[in-house]
């Protein structure tokens, strides 16, 4: 029962921003190699995925949007030993709740489409058979206007969207994502593995000559990723991103950690911009976490948290930059 607080289901769909997260987590877990997120009116009329995944087997996919009925946990440590993303079985469901959804899926052979209004099941039909699975959720909240009143501003929601988007494609360079908002292009990585170009494609090409690797190694944790260069910085800690073991995470003391490194005359009132995974054996690290899944407490935090300050002193002092503390 606790369990059930703690994965409780009323959180998987608070904004439009996390029907986008579920989708595109499905997306990665289905092995997709492209991901196509296409928004319209912030994702209040319409949100779409179109992945090249694995598909669900057309027996399966009612299934999908049974709460819980695809589960893959049963103990909380288990959590950060899924390998992925998704556990839980209750984003479909959840979303389907509260909105339209077309699912189109194939697994290679025939294809499927099914069609859910506000949880009710409609529709199931043969359709065409290119493999991969398209999610498209119209009419957000249309049956819960208590949700729908306590949303920000248009601006607001399509920019926690983008933030979900850009994370999720730093989490995965190997995977190939564009997003478009009422048309217009915001986002287009290549897919090719490459972690400068996605950091590129989100905050502009300029900032990649400024942005150098780090590197740090114990026997239990490796932590690797890019890091700006003092002069390169942003007034809010928002362009620090962490990744631990594939998933994107929050952490208030690695991020202060990541600051940290650079000591405090380098960084006055400003923030560096930094994309760092983390690697560590799920065994080692005790990790509580939100049910969002982002918030995240690490039981080895003092320890990550002075490899990761270390490496990006390390760095400055490589540069002849080295920082007062
Ligand atoms: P969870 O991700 O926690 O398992 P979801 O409700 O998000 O639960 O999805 C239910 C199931 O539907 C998944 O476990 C997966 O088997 C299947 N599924 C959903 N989306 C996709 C997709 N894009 N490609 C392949 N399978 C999918
Ligand atoms: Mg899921």
């Amino acid at each position: 029962a606790i369990l059930a607080n703690q994965i409780s289901a009323g959180e998987v769909v608070e904004r439009p921003a996390s029907v986008v997260k579920e989708l595109v987590e499905n997306a990665i877990d289905a092995h997709s190699t492209e991901i196509d997120i296409t928004v319209e009116d912030s994702g209040l009329k319409v949100i779409k995925v179109v992945d090249d995944g694995d598909g669900i087997d057309s027996s399966q996919v009612q299934t999908a949007f049974l709460r819980h009925a695809t589960s893959k946990i049963t103990e909380q440590r288990d959590l950060f030993r899924v390998r992925t993303l998704g556990f839980r079985g209750e984003a479909l469901p959840s979303i389907s709740s509260v909105s339209n959804v077309e699912l189109k899926t194939s697994t290679g052979s025939v294809g499927t489409e099914v069609v859910f209004k506000g949880g009710k099941f409609i529709s199931q039909q043969a359709s065409e058979s290119r493999k991969g699975t398209t999610v498209i959720v119209s009419s957000l909240f249309y049956n819960t206007p208590a949700r729908l009143k306590y949303l920000s501003s248009p601006n607001t929601e399509l920019s926690k969207i983008s933030d979900i988007v850009n994370r999720l494609a730093l989490s995965h360079p190997e995977v190939s994502f564009s997003f478009i908002s009422n048309g217009r292009e915001l986002l287009r990585t290549s897919g090719r593995g490459d972690l400068l170009q996605v950091l590129g494609a989100i905050y502009g090409v300029k900032t990649v000559s400024k942005m150098q690797p780090i590197k740090s190694k114990t026997p239990d944790i490796s932590i690797d990723g890019y890091v700006s260069l003092p002069e390169l910085t942003r007034s809010s800690r928002n362009y620090i991103s962490l990744i631990l073991n594939g998933r994107y995470v929050r952490n208030f003391p690695l991020t202060k950690s990541v600051i940290n490194g650079y000591g405090s005359k380098l960084m006055i009132g400003r923030f560096p911009i930094a994309v760092v995974n983390i690697s560590a054996d799920p065994a080692l690290i005790d990790v509580n976490v939100h049910p969002t899944k982002q918030e995240v407490r690490i039981s080895e935090e003092p320890k990550i948290g002075g490899m990761l300050s270390n490496a990006i002193r390390e760095m400055l002092a490589d540069k002849q930059l080295i920082p007062d503390a």
